[in-house]
């Protein structure tokens, strides 16, 4: 006889760990699969784990505004004693350039004041203040190193910045997803690593369970897609492609690890920043560190890529990105030895993620992450969970989109705005920033 489960979550990154524990909590048994050996060892792993509540779409802000909550009290919401501690949340606060690119944030700056999200506007001598030494002139537009204007000031200085109190990051990613991992098994669920899905089987226009690389069968009238840049092979496996408008794709990415400058404290006083003048958004990263990752500007190539076959070693677009950086903080060292990671985003057309059903009955999916959702895993677990909860008590979710109210700030979203039907969202910033 097969093993069977409620609900079986393929994947055990932040997300799906998320959503382990809001299932478990609402009284269903799930199982968790993973073809990695522990929990958050995917893209969850390598993510820089920035907390951030500044995002081009009024949902998008909303969302992560809530998500922020849960952050901030993440010992109420796990509740429950994981053996290797909590990953603590570092509040160091979150400033964004006001550059041409983000039409001087006037949008965002629109959206977070409708949702009452605080944030300090300062000109460009307040700026100057809060980031001594660093250089602030104007460099836009982004340019790769061949280009003979690199790293020339192009006229003027940054206008000014948002500083977005209620932001930073999580040091340990992984660490997160295993105190959802222990959350999510003292509700009574369970995970099984080194466990390769490798069918889904479907009977009768319903899934039924799926089939490991080892052969062995496990059932379940529910099974969703929560696998990462390796989404799309799974929505492959279940058939369900053909009826999505949006799709995913992994796309590769490099983050640069270098040493703060000689003298600045930049692990204990700095803070996340977004630069689009430069192309880079950093955040402080433990041994006194800067961490430095793309924006994702129009001249660099996107590079998709098979995410069981790509390579993890770094290349010039690590040198790029810290050389970009250089820019803005004169003396920054750059290293011989590249520190830092190689990995994927499951990244969609609008660079919004997909929060749905399927084609298939029983079939679910929370994909398509874009490199910006590790900051809404809890609310992505509660939204899947209530979707899932409904649609399988016969709400016809693609007809009428459940609505969803984000519980820490009472506010009640469409979930159709995460629909892998929609059409491509054009208020999208169309990179990682969402
Ligand atoms: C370099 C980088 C930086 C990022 N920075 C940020 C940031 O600062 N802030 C932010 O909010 N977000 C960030 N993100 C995005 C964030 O990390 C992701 O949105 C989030 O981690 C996705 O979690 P997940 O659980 O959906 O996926 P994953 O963590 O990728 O988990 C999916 C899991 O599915 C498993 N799997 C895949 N196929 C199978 C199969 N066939 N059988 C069994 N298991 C399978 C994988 O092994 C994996 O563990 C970043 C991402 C990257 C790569």
């Amino acid at each position: 006889m097969a093993e069977t489960y409620d609900a079986i979550v393929i994947g055990a990154g932040i997300i799906g760990a998320a959503l382990a524990k809001e299932l478990g909590e609402r009284g269903w048994r799930t199982l968790n699969l993973d073809r990695l050996p522990a929990a958050g060892y995917g893209s969850t792993g390598a993510s820089c784990a920035i907390i951030r509540v500044h995002y081009s779409t009024v949902d998008g802000a909303a969302m992560a505004y809530d998500g922020y909550f849960y952050w901030k009290d993440w010992a109420d919401y796990i509740a429950v004693t994981d053996e290797r501690g909590l990953a603590p949340f570092r509040e160091c606060g979150c400033l964004v350039m006001k550059t041409e690119k983000n039409g001087y944030l006037e949008k965002i700056a629109a959206n977070c004041a409708a949702l009452g999200i605080p944030f300090d506007d300062l000109d460009h001598a307040a700026l100057a203040a809060r980031l001594p030494g660093f250089d602030l002139r104007r460099y836009a537009p982004v340019k790769r190193p061949d280009d003979p204007g690199f790293a020339e000031p192009t006229g003027g200085t940054l206008a000014g910045a948002l500083f977005f109190p209620t932001a930073g990051y999580i040091a340990d990613p992984q660490l997160a997803t295993h105190n959802l991992q222990r959350a999510a098994e003292a509700a009574g669920g369970a995970f099984r690593f080194n466990a390769e899905v490798t069918d889904i089987r479907r009977e009768g226009g319903r899934v039924v369970g799926v089939t490991l690389a080892d052969g062995s069968r496990i059932d379940a009238p529910v099974v969703v897609n929560v696998a990462g840049p390796h989404s799309a092979k799974i929505n492959d496996l279940a058939g369900v492609t053909q009826g999505m408008a949006i799709t995913t794709r992994a796309l590769r990415q490099e983050v640069a690890h270098v040493p703060a400058p000689a003298g600045v404290d930049w692990e204990g006083a700095g803070v996340v920043i977004s630069d689009s003048d430069i192309g880079c958004y950093s955040r402080p990263e433990l041994g006194n560190h800067i961490l430095i990752g793309s924006e994702d500007p129009e001249c660099d190539p996107r590079e998709f890529v098979d995410p069981d076959d790509f390579d993890r070693g770094f290349t010039e677009q690590w040198t790029v990105q810290v050389q970009r950086q250089a820019q803005r903080i004169p003396g920054l060292p750059i290293p011989r030895k590249m520190a830092g990671v190689v990995d994927l985003y499951d990244v969609t057309e609008d660079w919004i993620p997909i929060y749905d059903a399927s084609d298939l009955g029983g079939f679910y999916m929370a994909i398509g992450t874009s490199g910006n959702q590790f900051k809404n895993a809890p609310v992505a677990g509660a939204l899947m969970a209530e979707l899932i909860v409904a649609c399988e008590q016969g709400r016809d979710h693609d007809a009428e989109p459940l609505p969803f109210t984000l519980e820490r700030i009472g506010r009640t979203i469409d979930t159709g705005f995460y629909s892998r039907r929609r059409a491509i969202n054009p208020e999208s910033s169309f990179s990682v920033l969402g």
